[in-house]
């Protein structure tokens, strides 16, 4: 009787293998390019910046990575000011911290749950007033919806402001027919073992301009100057991808489309059973845009007589694994003090998302059967019959 009270997990995101991975660390162990470096490095990282179309990539330990050497290269140091998206994992903000530089969260703006170009121009136009412009802008991309870049793009240039476009979330997305992570001067993407396709731990840094992505690989390899012996005079990092770790990476984009197509077709499951039920609104595609579906993100207002804390407790007997959407950082202790701009004069969109969001179950591997349990799980929540 015990095995049928003991329900397997559903978790929110777990890796999802093709089959293929041992080929290519096979490959690794053969050559005996067992290091932070090597062919599948070297392969890993074309193949990216093909599917992305942008000039080069360089493969790092982790998108944290990435993030920090975009920062270092664009110069941002210590008191700089850097803009950010406030609706995101800590991991955006993180090296601005490093860096000793200060971060300035931006709202978002309610179509695509990302930064507000809104409240972006007005942190611009008071940064540009006190005369304390940001170095960097970090545009995310949250749970694989590309933001409104055009918008976005347009103020940064206008104000001459550089924009990192965090993709981690967003492997696989569009927006007017150009991949996400393109956009910005850098784009980075994680392949973290929660992600859309994963190394188990992992990032890549792309741009067009292939000279910072040159000075990319040296501050990634502990900035060791061109000399015969050990030279160095700046700092570096020891930020680079292992060579096995890439093998999994170049198996895992085989099947990237696979995996996006799967995902979509998990949130056109739950949109089909849950968006008729009062008061339970899903993250919109915006016009023009393709999204991986990394995750389902799904608000829960008043009207669908959910209480949020309820449904996830119900979710935890069950052996279902869901979370509130990301606290935004303007709200967190770590961020203290730091600046914020929000969409509306009084009213801020990233803290009425975190008061009712959630993010389900969203695999590729997620199979109907599992996907039922929890659309059945919301349903009994909400009141609503059960199929
Ligand atoms: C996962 C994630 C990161 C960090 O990537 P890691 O590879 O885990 O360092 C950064 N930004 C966002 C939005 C993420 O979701």
């Amino acid at each position: 009787m015990k095995h049928e009270l003991t329900r397997s997990r559903i978790f929110l995101s777990p890796p999802h293998m093709s089959g293929n991975e041992l080929k290519y660390i096979n490959r690794a162990f053969e050559s005996n390019w067992i290091a932070p470096l090597g062919p599948n490095v070297d392969e890993f990282e074309k193949e990216i910046a093909s599917y992305v179309g942008v000039r080069g990539a360089v493969a790092v330990s982790s998108g944290t990575a990435a993030i920090h050497l975009a920062l270092s290269i664009l110069g941002v140091t210590k008191g700089d000011i850097v803009f950010c998206s406030t609706l995101t994992f800590v991991a955006s903000a993180n090296p601005i911290l490093y860096q000793d530089a200060s971060p300035v969260f931006i709202d978002s703006e309610p179509e695509t749950w990302n930064m507000s170009p809104i409240a972006l121009e007005k942190a611009l136009v008071e940064a540009k007033a006190t005369g304390q412009m940001p170095k960097a802008v970090i545009v995310v991309n949250l749970y694989g919806q590309v933001a409104k870049m055009d918008e976005i793009i347009s103020l940064c240039n206008l104000y001459n402001v550089p924009i990192i476009e965090d993709a981690a979330e967003s492997l696989g997305s569009t927006y007017k027919g150009y991949a996400s992570g393109s956009f910005g001067d850098f784009g980075i993407f994680s392949f973290n073992g929660n992600k859309i396709i994963t190394t188990s731990g992992g990032g890549m840094l792309v741009s067009d301009n292939l000279a910072a992505l040159e000075k990319a690989r040296f501050l990634a390899t502990q900035a060791k100057d061109p000399a015969l012996h050990y030279q160095h005079s700046s700092v570096g990092f020891n930020y680079r991808m292992s060579n096995i770790l890439a093998g999994i990476g170049i198996s895992q984009l085989e099947v990237l489309n696979q995996r996006v197509n799967s995902r979509r077709s998990v949130y056109e499951r739950y949109f089909k059973e849950l968006s008729d039920i009062p008061g339970i609104y899903l993250l919109p595609e915006l016009d023009q845009t393709f999204s991986n579906r990394w995750l389902t993100a799904l608000c829960i207002e008043e009207e669908s007589n959910i209480d949020i804390l309820d449904l996830i407790n119900m979710m935890a007997e069950e052996n279902i694994e869901i979370r509130p959407i990301w606290k935004p950082l303007h709200l967190q202790p770590l961020f203290h003090g730091a600046k914020y701009f929000s969409h509306y004069k009084s009213d801020s969109i990233s803290e009425k998302l975190f008061n009712s969001g959630v993010c389900l179950p969203s695999g590729s591997n997620l199979t109907e059967k599992e996907q039922l349990r929890v659309i059945n799980c919301i349903k009994k929540a909400a009141k609503v019959k059960c199929v």
